[in-house]
């Protein structure tokens, strides 16, 4: 029982526009498709399935980072509620308990920097196995910081799903449990995922040009 190793997809992996079917609003602004729609969703019933693995029939709280993971969190709770109702049908509580939480980190975005966390009240976690579900996993210094901040609630456990981590040398080691993909060092957008709040509608995993970078700049 350890970590759900994720999926690498190595630095060269792309694929061309031409070949899938996107919005024609980003028609200049992607660079290539990273991981298509449905290869993700194939990883993520996988990633519900090992979670339901680990926790079983354990009460479990599910605590879904916005905005970015939106679509990894819906996903995910989906597959979680097929999972239920298939293999427990004679199952009395639902398969878990939703939460939701905003961050936002503050300029300077080093590790001494401040978080600062926007959600209804966290005290209910006390005592609850909490499985935090994140969009990406990048210098790690995030998540560092709101774990801290949930410990300091008394959770009986806390795991880290995440749909990708990022290669990076800024990575502080800070490692998610579950795990979908392993991506390049590059700036992705899709799948909930944006650049300015941009990008979210896509529904590949993309990697955007400069040229969006200059168009959506804030
Ligand atoms: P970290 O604190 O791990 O460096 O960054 C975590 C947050 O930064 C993520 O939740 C996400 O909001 C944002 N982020 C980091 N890398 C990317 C990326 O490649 N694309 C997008 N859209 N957001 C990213």
């Amino acid at each position: 029982e350890g970590r759900s190793e994720p999926v690498y997809i190595s630095d060269d992996t792309g694929y061309a526009l031409s070949h899938f079917l996107l919005p024609s609003h980003y028609q200049l602004d992607l660079e290539r498709v990273l991981i298509p729609a449905g290869f993700i969703l194939d990883r993520i019933e996988k990633l519900a399935h090992d979670i339901k693995t680990f926790y079983g029939d354990q009460d479990l709280h599910v605590l879904c980072i916005l905005k970015g993971s939106r679509g990894f969190f819906n996903h995910l709770l989906s597959y979680l509620n097929k999972i239920h109702m298939y293999g427990r049908p004679y199952a009395t509580s639902p398969p878990y308990m939703e939460h939701y939480v905003r961050l936002r980190s503050y300029v300077g975005t080093d590790s001494s920097g401040q978080l600062e966390v926007i959600a209804e009240d966290l005290s209910i976690l006390k005592n609850k196995h909490v499985l935090i579900v994140e969009d990406i996993i990048d210098t790690g210094n995030t998540l560092t910081k709101f774990c801290d901040y949930l410990r300091a609630i008394g959770p009986k456990s806390i795991g880290i799903a995440s749909l990708l981590e990022k290669r990076t040398d800024k990575s502080n080691g800070f490692r998610g449990d579950f795990v979908g993909f392993s991506c390049p060092d590059a700036f992705v957008v899709g799948f909930s995922l944006d650049y300015n709040e941009m990008f979210r509608d896509l529904e590949h995993l993309c990697i955007i040009n400069d040229q969006a970078k200059q168009r959506y700049s804030s």
